[in-house]
């Protein structure tokens, strides 16, 4: 009996997915740093380079983060592109939206330093177009606004939907069935605004959650293109009986007869 596990042989993957960069996230970014815990973060550079406030339905002025913030808070984290001034992708050619997808990764790489290889879509549009520029752009994933509510880890990785939004009334019981499911590769996907947690006044019960994951043996903190490489490693994976194959650049974690093992790459 071989059944899959994610990196160190832990059996379900962890993950906080913020968009937008906003002045929140210090306070969320300290919380996660202080559980240990990796999260994504999607940004738009141009928003932040001009400081864009709007004024929240309940009156909080939802402000973005200075773009000199980038470099310094996210450390640790994926930085991953949100486009450069989250426009409504439906109304843009697609030459536009090219342009706000490579700019946008442009300045977040040279802020980071880092490759960005995620991107995460502005408000609800998603269409053909917005995965072919993706694509083209060089991102290794595209995450829509859609929730799938389950703990399954996403299988097309240009049409990644969220696990759930943390503003959705079945958020508390998403995340207490996550810590009890049994499911091969379980993945809580988190996915929301950190303005939110002030707005649904929600810091207390997040940290709860934060806290309880860093405890738990089981689950490990990923950030999405992490989980994207390890899924596309283990879906290369060739099992039969109780032998594995890993044709893939990444050890592969599983567990076989009761034990963790795991297998190194064979190259
Ligand atoms: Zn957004």
């Amino acid at each position: 009996m071989i059944k899959k596990l994610y990196p160190g042989g832990k059996r379900k993957a962890f993950n906080i997915t913020y968009d937008d960069g906003v002045l929140q996230d210090v306070r969320f970014v300290a919380l996660m740093d202080k559980y240990g815990l990796k999260g994504t973060f999607n940004l738009n550079s141009g928003l932040m380079e001009t400081e864009f406030e709007w004024i929240h339905p309940n009156g909080m002025v939802v402000k973005r983060l200075p773009i000199s913030a980038v470099a310094e808070l996210y450390r640790g984290h994926e930085v991953a592109s949100h486009t450069l001034t989250h426009p409504y992708l439906s109304s843009l050619t697609e030459a536009q939206i090219m342009e706000e997808m490579a700019k946008d990764k442009e300045n977040l790489e040279r802020l980071t330093g880092l490759p960005v290889l995620g991107f995460g879509g502005p408000f609800h549009h998603w269409g053909p177009e917005v995965v072919a520029c993706a694509k083209r752009c060089g991102f290794e994933y595209a995450r829509n606004a859609e929730e799938r509510y389950c703990y399954a880890p996403p299988e097309d990785y240009y049409h990644w939907s969220a696990g759930t939004y943390h503003v959705m009334p079945g958020f508390r019981d998403f995340v207490e069935g996550f810590f009890h499911t049994e499911e091969e590769l379980a993945l809580c996907q988190i996915v929301g605004h950190t303005y939110d947690l002030d707005v649904e006044d929600m810091w207390d019960h997040m940290e709860s959650v934060l806290k309880r994951v860093a405890e738990d043996e089981d689950i490990l903190s990923m950030t999405n293109i992490e989980l994207v490489r390890y899924l596309k490693a283990m879906r290369m994976a060739v099992i039969r009986e109780d032998e594995i194959r890993n044709p893939s650049d990444l050890p592969l974690w599983f567990e076989k007869d009761g034990e963790v093992v795991c297998v190194m790459p064979e190259g």
